[in-house]
């Protein structure tokens, strides 16, 4: 059998576990992963665009395990009550190629993701950052909000977006987590002073969430929600004044906010800072720009992660049983009855 792990048990073994500690077992994966980062078959994500949106598959292999994700990102959605970004994905055993675990992505995506721009964040950001604005606070916000809260000391979390029933359901979610919550009137209002600011906004559509004039030095932007071609959050003289990082730098040109800047626009892989092979902040007013659009290294370190976190429990058939591996037939047929049936 393989295991699967759907919705309810995610649900289930969140609420157990709790968010944070389940964050920092990814981290320590991610962290691991990233610094073996030569050890794997890596390739940009297979994207199938529409109209409203983008259907993609995101492969990526060790010697040991094989793992892919099918995540959409569906801006519209949300208007027919539906998620903008939904997954599942799969490992699978290298050696014979037989699957492992098949599991549910869309929270576990907002748990990965969380966690790699707070792991992202621990050699970007200044390390004394206590607040952070939050523009978008939709599916991902909250994973968001804890993932800094725990991992980076973050007390404060100013929340905006255009929707404010979109604020008012982070803030219940957020409150009594200890963060000092502000909801913020404007985006102007939530990024002034904050140390750290992430945008986490949905629309297929060259946006500019922030502008020059908003962004202080010294603050570290964690732009996730710009992650597909004609799809950006930031103007692009911010990306031209920081310095800017990335996860597998063949997508990032494509998908990120760097598909705004000249082709040879100087950008760092995270994996190297974090290997300690090239610098990460190197100044306290220097700003630093996380151009985050979601590779599938951190589906993989995610998936193993929680095939460990798992254990055993309820599988799937996706494998017929047979007795003899050759007869793939026979586990479907028995001989004699197929037999009679057909006389
Ligand atoms: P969502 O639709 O649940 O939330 C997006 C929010 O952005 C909504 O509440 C919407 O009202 C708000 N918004 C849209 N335009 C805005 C604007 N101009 N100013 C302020 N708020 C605005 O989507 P989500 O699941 O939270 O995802 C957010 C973004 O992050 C998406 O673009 C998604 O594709 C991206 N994403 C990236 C990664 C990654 O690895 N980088 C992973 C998951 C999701």
């Amino acid at each position: 059998m393989t295991r699967y792990v759907g919705a309810a048990e995610m649900a289930d073994l969140l609420r157990r576990e709790g968010p944070e500690p389940i964050l920092r077992r990814i981290m320590a994966c991610l962290r691991a992963d990233f610094l073996r980062w030569p050890e794997f078959d890596l390739a940009p994500r297979l994207a199938s665009h529409s109209a409203g949106g983008v259907i993609e598959l995101m492969p990526i292999a060790d010697a040991q395990l094989y793992a892919f994700k099918f995540v959409n990102g569906h801006p519209g959605n949300t208007r027919l009550g539906k998620q903008t970004v939904v997954a599942f994905g799969l490992l699978a055993d290298v050696a014979t190629g037989y699957p492992l675990l098949i599991c549910e992505m869309s929270v576990l995506t907002a748990l990965r993701t969380a966690a790699t721009s707070a792991l992202a964040a621990s050699v970007l950001a200044r390390p004394d950052s206590r607040s952070m604005a939050l523009i978008g606070t939709g599916a991902q916000a909250e994973f968001q909000a804890i993932a800094f809260q725990r991992t980076h000391g973050i007390g404060e979390i100013r929340l905006y977006d255009i929707d404010p029933a979109a604020v008012a359901k982070a803030r219940a979610n957020l409150e009594g987590r200890g963060l000092r919550l502000i909801c913020a009137g404007s985006i102007a209002e939530a990024v002034a002073g904050a140390d750290i600011v992430t945008t986490a906004t949905a629309d297929k559509a060259r946006a500019t969430i922030l502008t020059p004039g908003l962004v202080e030095p010294g603050q570290h932007l964690n732009a996730i929600g710009g992650d597909c071609p004609g799809k950006t959050e930031l103007h692009p003289k911010i990306v031209a004044s920081a310095r800017t990082f990335v996860e597998y730098e063949p997508q990032t040109r494509v998908e990120g906010e760097l598909q705004q800047m000249p082709t040879d626009h100087p950008v760092t892989e995270l994996w190297r800072v974090l290997r300690g092979d090239a610098p990460g902040r190197v100044s306290r007013d220097e700003i630093t720009l996380f151009d985050s659009v979601g590779f599938a290294l951190e589906d993989f370190s995610a998936l193993r992660c929680l095939w460990e976190i798992a254990g055993s429990g309820p599988g799937l058939d996706l494998v017929p049983e047979t007795e003899d591996p050759k007869d793939l037939f026979g586990s479907v047929f028995s001989r004699g009855q197929t037999l009679e049936r057909a006389a």
